[in-house]
């Protein structure tokens, strides 16, 4: 009979390395249980599969680079006026994202955009997929430098394979010619391959004068809009509301904060 170490090296010459790792504990305690063939073959495939799994998730998160970790769970949707829990449900079930759906998600600062495209990306990868997440301003910085350094170069592919993008703040900054096409080359790539999840603070109708050039803006909106969905959240922003404040008790509104100001 082989002895435990070289049924470890055969596992392990067979791709089964999770299984390798924890093989005397997994023989002990079928033993403990006296588990039938079946159940200690069982044991063993579940163990490979769950850790790998567990692996999958966790690289891709590290790949996803989300500023912050938040989830769906922790997105109050008491808070929006505009969107409802039924609403949050179907978009958690990821059916869109399957169907190639873009998500455009609209409203100004601290209203949920960023938290709820990070939530909504979390749950992709919890699902399986791969996700790309970028500032505007770093995809820009990306797209430009992808021929010369290889860390772009990495991200470039990695957003190439995401089955879902996400792209914050989109149109915060003008854009010249040169990164206008840049940016329409990998809407194109993306075009019919991933989901998108573009956050802005300004209306698609505003993007044209951020990317200059008429023709590149028609073609970008094209593909970016032909099948998206659109979600305004709340102008009552849910930051300003629960910031602390250094006065105690009610916090600093921003009309208030104005005329503090003045
Ligand atoms: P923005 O719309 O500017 O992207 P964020 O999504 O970053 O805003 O939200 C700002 C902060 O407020 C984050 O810490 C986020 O978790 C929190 N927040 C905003 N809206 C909600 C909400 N509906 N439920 C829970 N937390 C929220
Ligand atoms: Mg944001």
């Amino acid at each position: 009979m082989n002895s435990t170490s070289q049924l470890e090296q055969q596992l392990r010459t067979l791709r089964l390395a999770e299984t390798a790792s924890r093989l005397p504990e997994l023989i002990t305690e079928a033993e403990r249980r006296d588990a039938s063939y079946h159940e200690f073959l069982a044991s063993l495939l579940n163990h490979e599969q769950k850790r790998r799994e567990e692996k999958q998730i966790e690289r891709y998160m590290k790949w996803a680079t989300f500023p912050y970790h938040k989830t769906l769970e922790e997105f109050d949707v008491s808070e929006q006026t505009t969107l409802s829990q039924r609403q949050v449900n179907q978009l958690q079930e990821l059916t869109w994202l399957d169907q190639l759906y873009n998500l455009i998600l609209l409203g100004p600062p601290g209203v949920g955009k960023t938290h709820l495209s990070v939530a909504l990306g979390i749950e992709a990868i919890h699902q399986g997929y791969q996700v790309s997440f970028l500032p505007m301003g770093e995809l820009v910085h990306v797209l430009k430098t992808t021929e010369m350094t290889r860390k772009s170069q990495v991200r470039k592919r990695r957003i190439l394979k995401s089955d879902l993008v996400i792209i914050d703040d989109l149109m915060y900054m003008a854009m010249n010619q040169h990164e206008a096409n840049l940016f329409f080359q990998l809407i194109n790539e993306l075009y019919d391959q991933s989901a998108l999840i573009f956050t802005s603070n300004k209306g698609p109708n505003d993007w044209g004068e951020l990317l200059g050039d008429p023709g590149i803006t028609t073609a970008i909106l094209d593909r970016i809009l032909h099948h998206a969905e659109v979600i305004h959240l709340n102008e009552d922003s849910y930051r300003m509301k629960y910031r602390q404040s250094i006065f105690g008790g009610e916090p600093v509104t921003p009309n208030q904060a104005k005329s503090v100001q003045n």
